[in-house]
């Protein structure tokens, strides 16, 4: 049986941990502590256009895969059935699909897009409140969010007769805030044939109603990282054992994981897979960092104009890789034959735009795949 060692336990080395196991392949997960998936709003943006981006983007991870649409397309199908279906079981209901993308309101009453969300989120889509009447949960000790303000956007930004209902919690702490509502029982409201969108983080909501999505620290995030966060390993990856281009073990502390395969989801720099300073760096592998193709060292002081311009400049910067989610090294080549990188410490796209989930999920999946037949297949 083939050992797969995933770094990283985010939505990428959860994916990548799935598809690994689905192709029998004995997977451990280690982790150091919970990144940018833990902070995520609510809802998963998978992707909007493909076409567009296999057309436009050629340094984006999926475009990169060297896959035609369809197969990319059938492989996100896969990816996000399995996630959904593995995520129920541990916990957490989703809805949503790849191909389709809904627009859902966040405590301020702002719209985000997304195509996949969790259950609790799904009733809450904007479009489909067109014409219902929505009252807008209020907590009378939580300062931080005023419904009132969340109804009136609602109404001026996206036609929907919202007004505010305030309830009162009082065994809250005084000056509460949103997240001391977190894992409570939502609170009965009076308001009648109307839907009810509550702040996120309640549980045992009534039916007709629906959470809005979070800023951090985020409810949605938090439990999506418990769900995922099963059976891994709590340990920081420190360093590397190679020989003759191959991975051989992996050490965090004193314990070492040997594996036949690594995959290397290791997040941005929230999650600690890239090092920031004059030049971005990979601080595991000293592998190479890319930016629109070239090496981070190499385009100097263009980049940083580029993020005096627009700071997000900077998270397109990241890992590239080889058709076979190989990473590669500042000369463009592989370095070893066994690893894989998966998750947002790829470069190439939009950190926090419409692949923000879709990028991880895509290439865990894939890089998991990959790693399970390292010993059958070494190349694609
Ligand atoms: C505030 C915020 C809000 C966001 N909101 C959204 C949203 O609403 N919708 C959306 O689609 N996208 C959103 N994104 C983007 C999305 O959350 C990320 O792209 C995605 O979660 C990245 O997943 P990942 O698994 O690649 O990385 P991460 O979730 O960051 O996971 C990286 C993991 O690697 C581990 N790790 C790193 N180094 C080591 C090591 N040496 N040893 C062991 N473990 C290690 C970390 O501890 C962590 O567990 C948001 C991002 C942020 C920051």
């Amino acid at each position: 049986m083939t050992k797969v060692l995933v770094i990283g336990g985010g939505i990428a080395g959860y994916s990548a941990a799935l598809s690994a196991r689905r192709d029998g392949a004995d997977v451990t997960v280690v982790a150091r502590a919970p990144g940018a998936t833990a902070l995520y709003a609510g809802g998963m943006e998978v992707i909007d256009d493909l076409d567009a981006v296999l057309a436009g983007q050629p340094h984006h991870p999926f475009s990169r895969l060297g896959l035609d649409g369809v197969r990319l397309a059938t492989e996100l199908d896969n990816a996000i059935q399995s996630l959904t279906l593995a995520l129920g079981k541990d916990g957490l209901k989703l809805e949503g699909s790849w191909r389709k993308r809904g627009l859902y309101a966040d405590i301020h009453g702002l719209a985000r897009p997304a195509n996949v969300v969790p259950a609790s989120v799904a009733p809450g889509e904007l479009r489909a409140l067109s014409g219902r009447r929505v009252a807008v949960v209020g907590v009378k000790q939580v300062g931080e969010y005023d419904a009132g303000s969340t109804a009136q956007a609602l109404k001026e930004l996206h036609g929907i007769e919202a007004f505010p209902e305030e309830v009162s919690i009082p065994d809250l702490p005084i000056s509460a805030s949103l997240t001391d509502l977190y894992g409570r029982r939502a609170p009965q409201v009076r308001a009648r044939s109307a839907t009810i969108a509550y702040p996120p983080g309640l549980t045992s909501l009534p039916p007709d109603s629906f959470e809005l999505l979070a800023s951090p620290p985020s409810p949605h995030g938090w439990r999506l990282q418990q769900a995922i966060s099963l059976g891994s390993v709590t340990a920081q990856v420190t360093s590397f054992e190679t020989s003759a281009g191959r991975i051989v073990s992996a050490r965090a502390g004193e314990r070492t994981f040997r594996a036949d395969a690594f995959i290397l989801a290791t997040g941005l720099h929230i999650g600690g897979g890239l090092k920031g300073g004059r030049v971005t760096s990979e601080p595991l592998l000293r592998l190479g960092v890319f930016h629109g193709g070239e090496p981070v060292r190499s385009v100097g002081t263009r980049l940083q104009h580029l993020q005096y311009l627009d700071p997000a400049e900077e998270l397109r910067s990241g890992l590239s890789t080889d058709k076979g989610l190989h990473p590669l090294d500042e000369d463009g080549n592989p370095p070893y034959a066994n690893l894989f990188a998966a998750g947002a410490v790829l470069g190439g796209y939009e950190y926090a735009g419409p692949c923000g989930f879709g990028v991880p999920i895509l290439t865990g999946w894939l890089a998991g795949t990959w790693a399970a037949k390292v010993n059958r297949v070494t190349t694609r």
